[in-house]
């Protein structure tokens, strides 16, 4: 039995990585500010000795005895990192030197959740991790995309000078139950809105492509990075390759759905990258992962979760 904290546990991640390290025997500091999670999705995990709910903002210090930290503690849909930019790049960064500092002092092992956003608006296709990316460092994206890479270049320095047991993972668009129905990512705003009927929001022609992984899958990935006996500490890209457009996503919703809903077409932001896909032969590769569920069987999952919940 392992004592793990696990910052932003009361969000859509965090939320299913609670539950999978409770359910595997380990003790479980969940630490959330709630600014995008919420205590229903682990409201069931509170009757559970071995569960501890902490409030508290990561860009404050925190200690505790742990052998794990899994900072995933950030928000991370665009109109919620974007709300307020400053402190999204402070959660970032103080969050994880914080992190880095508890890990240094308990000797724990941290997993930090970095992104696909790190690669910007990509010039090579599929992402590779030794890619360093296209990225606007002045723009309504920065906050988020240079705050994960400050975050990784921390975690890499407190590794090399400090020999902290770091990891890094680069998570790609992810779904699934638990997703905060207001959280304006595209597959919670597209299946609520084809529950309700009302109009899809298409921003831009719908010709960008993202890449779906649902979350249990990723979960997977995330637990064997953490505890990989090589001590490899990437980054990895943890994602499913299935790519699609925006648009096809939205014809698939509608028909899973069996909406009435008609697609409506509206900017697209700026700085929305254009195309999306992981190379995962390196997670493949070191940590024997790769995804399992296709996205019309996670999709229907995701719709039964929001059917219930709106
Ligand atoms: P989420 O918004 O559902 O969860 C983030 C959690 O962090 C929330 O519970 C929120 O309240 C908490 N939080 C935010 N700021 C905090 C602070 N200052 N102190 C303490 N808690 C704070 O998002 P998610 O999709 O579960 O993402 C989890 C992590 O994975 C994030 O770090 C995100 O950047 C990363 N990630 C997610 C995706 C994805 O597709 N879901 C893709 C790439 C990276
Ligand atoms: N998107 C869309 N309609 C929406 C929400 C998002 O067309 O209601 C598009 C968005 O412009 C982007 C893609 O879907 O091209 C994925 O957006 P999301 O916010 O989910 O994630 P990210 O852009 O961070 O990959």
């Amino acid at each position: 039995m392992k004592q793990i904290l696990i910052t932003g546990g009361a969000g859509f991640i965090g939320s299913h990585l609670c539950e999978r390290l409770l359910n595997e025997g380990n003790e479980v500091i969940c630490l959330d500010n709630f600014f995008t999670g919420s205590k229903e999705n682990i409201r069931h995990l509170l009757d559970n000795s071995r569960f501890e709910l902490v409030r508290h903002d990561v860009t404050n210090e925190y200690y505790a005895e742990v052998d794990q930290i899994y900072n995933m503690a950030c928000p991370a849909s665009p109109p919620h990192y974007q709300y307020n930019p400053i402190k999204t790049i402070k959660t970032s960064v103080l969050g994880v030197m914080n992190m880095l500092g508890l890990a240094k002092r308990c000797c724990a092992t941290i997993l930090q959740a970095s992104t696909s956003e790190v690669y910007g608006n990509p010039l090579i296709h599929p992402q590779t991790e030794n890619y360093w990316g296209n990225v606007n460092p002045i723009g309504i994206r920065s906050c988020y995309d240079e705050g994960k890479r400050c975050a990784e270049t921390l975690m890499m320095d407190y590794y090399r000078q400090n020999k902290v047991d770091s990891r890094i993972i680069r998570i790609f668009n992810t779904y699934g139950p638990n997703m905060d129905p207001n959280d304006g990512r595209v597959v919670s705003n597209f299946i609520v809105q084809a529950l309700k009927n009302k109009d899809i929001t298409m921003y831009g022609d719908g010709s960008q492509t993202r890449s779906f992984c649902y979350v249990s899958d990723l979960v997977d990935g995330i637990i064997k990075m953490m505890n990989n006996e090589q001590k490899f500490i990437g980054p990895v890209n943890l994602g499913n390759p299935s790519e699609r457009t925006v648009y096809n996503l939205a014809e698939l919703i509608i028909n899973l759905t069996n909406s009435n809903s008609k697609i409506k077409f509206k900017p697209l932001p700026q700085d929305d990258p254009l195309q999306r896909k992981p190379d995962i032969s390196l997670a493949k590769k070191e940590l024997n992962w790769e995804p399992k569920v296709d996205i019309k069987e996670g999709l229907l999952k995701t719709i039964e979760y929001f059917a219930k919940k709106i």
